[in-house]
């Protein structure tokens, strides 16, 4: 933009969060190695609000970067055999760290394909750009050597024959359907046990048949203070 003409200055802020080595890794003709950021606000505009603390969802260093930042990552002097199972944004991140720092790492994913939960989260409308994180992720495991196997699923017998030195369990978590919400955990949402209710990620994965023909999307309606005789959740025909 600056070398078009286009602009005298150029002003990055959540982009230099994500990744504070944007300007060396670009000048050093790595841009493929800029960790992205995935405008999800959560960790940088959304921690100072809720916690008064910046963080970042694709960057743990931040805040911690004098004990965790890219550059505290030195090379170990005895690699180990490093076992990560689940391929999904924790478990890709655990096996880039890994084998940055030299350990010979293996990442087994039951599912055909890398990103986790991610892949079914990008599916939300104006959402695509959270996926960034697992392409980059992806790449950077495969550019470090990772050992990928896809469709394998970890039972006890696959792990002890692959006999690692570590084992890191990265297989994600389930959405919980008792209707308690982290930021009121004391009153249980009502309407839990509805046909019409599901989780987000069987929203995702399949859109349900006993929606109404009319109905491209299903929109969930959470309002702090309502009243209890409304829906949970509603379905809200789309334009298109
Ligand atoms: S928390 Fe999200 S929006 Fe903020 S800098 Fe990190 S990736 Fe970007």
């Amino acid at each position: 933009m600056i070398r078009a003409g286009d602009a005298d200055f150029v002003s990055m802020t959540r982009a230099h969060i994500a990744d504070p080595d944007i300007l060396v890794k670009t000048l050093s003709g790595r841009p493929e190695d800029v960790r992205p950021c995935i405008g999800c606000n959560q960790g940088c505009v959304g921690g100072l609000m809720e916690f008064g603390r910046m963080g970042c969802t694709v960057n743990p260093a931040v805040g911690s970067e004098v004990r965790m930042g890219e550059e505290k990552l030195a090379p170990v002097t005895t690699p180990r055999s490093i076992l990560v199972v689940g391929g999904g944004p924790a478990g890709m991140e655990a096996a880039r760290v890994a084998a940055f720092r030299g350990h010979k790492v293996t990442l087994m994913e039951a599912a055909q394909r890398l990103g986790g939960t991610v892949k079914l989260a990008r599916k939300a409308p104006h959402r695509a750009g959270i996926d960034d994180i697992t392409v980059w992720l992806e790449e950077q495991v495969f550019k470090l050597g990772v050992d990928v196997r896809l469709s394998t699923y970890a039972e006890v017998d696959e792990v002890l024959a692959e006999k690692p030195d570590a084992v890191i369990v990265a297989t994600g978590s389930s959405p919980r359907m008792d209707g308690r919400q982290w930021g009121n955990s004391g009153e249980p949402a009502v309407g839990m046990d509805s046909r019409i209710v599901m989780s987000s990620l069987e929203l995702f994965e399949a859109p349900p048949a006993h929606a109404p023909a009319s109905a491209r999307w299903l929109w969930t309606m959470w309002c702090w203070r309502r009243p209890k005789t409304e829906p949970l959740l509603r379905v809200v025909p789309t334009k298109n």
